[in-house]
């Protein structure tokens, strides 16, 4: 059983000591009064867990007791004893707050169970308090807590709000950096591509100055070689023929006969060195339509000329050079063939694609020249039976200062200017040139010129 410290008020001696007696034997701790008065001065002291009250006291009602305990110790647990009659006054005190009552005289048991259940139910009322103020101290607790972490929160709020403005801030930086780098990669892309350019339109400059340099060279070993070859045939007729001169002023018992035999030997001499003024004579006119080509100032006289005419009279008079080809003029008459030409030019382009044919033909054999009105076109071709042409070299025949690489061509004299000099003139005249031929298969030059109405 529970025990606990118990004030006892009643004014009747026996009563009082009974009730000590019977609660000190179950080891509650007992003040005994026997006045109202002497109760409160106690109460004013001390704290019980129990107050057993007689409610009909000499000097004060067991209700203001009562009344007294609630204010100063209101958890402290009050039983009041009354008789059978005034049950309505127990009842009354229960309203004002009394835990029970006892009647009088009182039975030892249910004295002692209702005591034990008052203390009980103080015990359990001071712990239920004690609980009470654990969970508000916790709720305090958790208020501040709750207090401390709406404040965390806050603050968090505000750095979640500065994070993001910071990372709107990053986003538009990175975004505006990057639009600056794809400019800028942009910019250097067309720079790369300009440099590139420039580069490769220097290289293209730089192979051209190459070619040139290089045809310069060959022009150079070619022009002294192809001049030096007549002028040394020329100075060696001239040296004998001076000799033979000096030979004759000094003989003065030469015979008629003698004299004939060295006049058919100056004949000889001057018609080889006149033939190698013409070739020289032909070499310089070459270069000088080279240079007139190269500057632009190529002169030609524009008027209606009959191809047909013409090649009869380029081919007659080729024809007396060579003893070894039969050069054919086909068909035999053609009426009509007339284009608008510079006619010294056209004749430059005739002579030069006989004489190769003649050149590059050293066999001899046919050469054939037909001249055909095709629509609009006069159409003349040239066929022999010579060395050909190699594929490579095709390409290339037109260009200025090239000679094939082929047997045939590094026996015979030339400078690899005939057939530019030609194309020039050709296209100066609105026409086309072209060749086919296969290496020892001969070849066949074209020339297609506007026809005139
Ligand atoms: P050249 O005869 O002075 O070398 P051309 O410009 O007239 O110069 O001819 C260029 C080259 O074309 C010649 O060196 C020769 O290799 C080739 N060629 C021209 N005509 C003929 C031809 N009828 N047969 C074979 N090769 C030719």
């Amino acid at each position: 059983m529970p025990t606990g410290s118990i004030l006892v008020v009643d004014d009747e001696a026996s009563v009082l000591e009974t009730l000590q007696a019977i609660l000190e034997l179950d080891g509650h701790i007992v003040t005994a009064v026997g006045t109202g008065r002497a109760a409160l001065e106690v109460l004013k002291t001390q704290i019980f867990d129990l107050v057993l009250t007689d409610l009909r006291l000499d000097d004060l009602s067991g209700m203001e007791i009562i009344a007294e305990l609630k204010r100063v110790a209101p958890d402290t647990v009050a039983i009041v004893l009354t008789g059978y009659a005034s049950l309505d006054s127990a009842v009354q005190a229960i309203r004002e707050g009394a835990y029970d009552y006892l009647f009088k005289p009182t039975n030892v048991d249910e004295l002692r169970l209702t005591v034990g259940r008052a203390i009980d139910k103080r015990r359990l009322s001071l712990e239920l308090r004690d609980r009470l103020r654990d969970l508000e101290e916790a709720n305090a607790t958790i208020q501040q807590l709750a207090l401390t972490l709406s404040a965390r929160l806050l603050d968090l709020q505000v750095a979640t709000d500065a994070i993001q403005r910071l990372n709107a801030s990053l986003q538009q930086r990175v975004g505006e950096a990057t639009a600056e780098l794809t400019e800028r990669v942009q910019d250097l892309a067309h720079a790369r591509d300009e440099i590139s350019a420039l580069y490769h339109a220097a290289e293209a400059h730089v192979d051209q100055l190459q070619q040139l340099d290089r045809l310069k060279s060959q022009f150079l070993s070619m022009a002294s070689h192809e001049l030096k070859t007549p002028l040394t045939a020329m100075s060696i007729n001239v040296q004998m023929a001076l000799r033979r001169a000096r030979r004759n002023v000094a003989a003065t018992n030469a015979t008629p006969e003698d004299r004939q035999r060295e006049r058919d030997r100056d004949i000889d001499q001057l018609d080889m060195i006149n033939s190698q003024t013409q070739k020289v004579n032909r070499l310089i006119d070459e270069l000088l339509d080279v240079s007139r080509i190269e500057g632009g100032m190529l002169e030609l006289h524009f008027e209606p000329v009959d191809l047909y005419i013409l090649a009869q009279e380029v081919v007659g008079r080729l024809q007396t050079l060579t003893g070894t080809h039969e050069i054919r003029l086909t068909p035999a008459m053609v009426s009509g063939a007339i284009v608008n030409a510079d006619r010294d030019h056209l004749e430059r382009v005739l002579n030069n694609l006989i004489g190769n044919a003649i050149k590059y033909s050293p066999e001899g054999g046919q050469i054939t020249l037909t001249i055909s009105l095709e629509g609009d076109q006069v159409v003349l071709s040239l066929q022999d039976q010579g060395s050909g042409i190699d594929p490579s070299d095709l390409e290339h025949i037109f260009d200025l200062f090239y000679r094939s690489s082929d047997e045939a061509t590094r026996r015979t004299s030339g400078m690899g200017l005939g057939l530019y000099i030609s194309k020039e003139i050709v296209a100066q005249h609105g026409g086309r040139i072209w060749a086919e031929s296969a290496q020892g298969a001969g070849s066949t030059f074209y020339v297609s010129l506007p026809r005139m109405a």
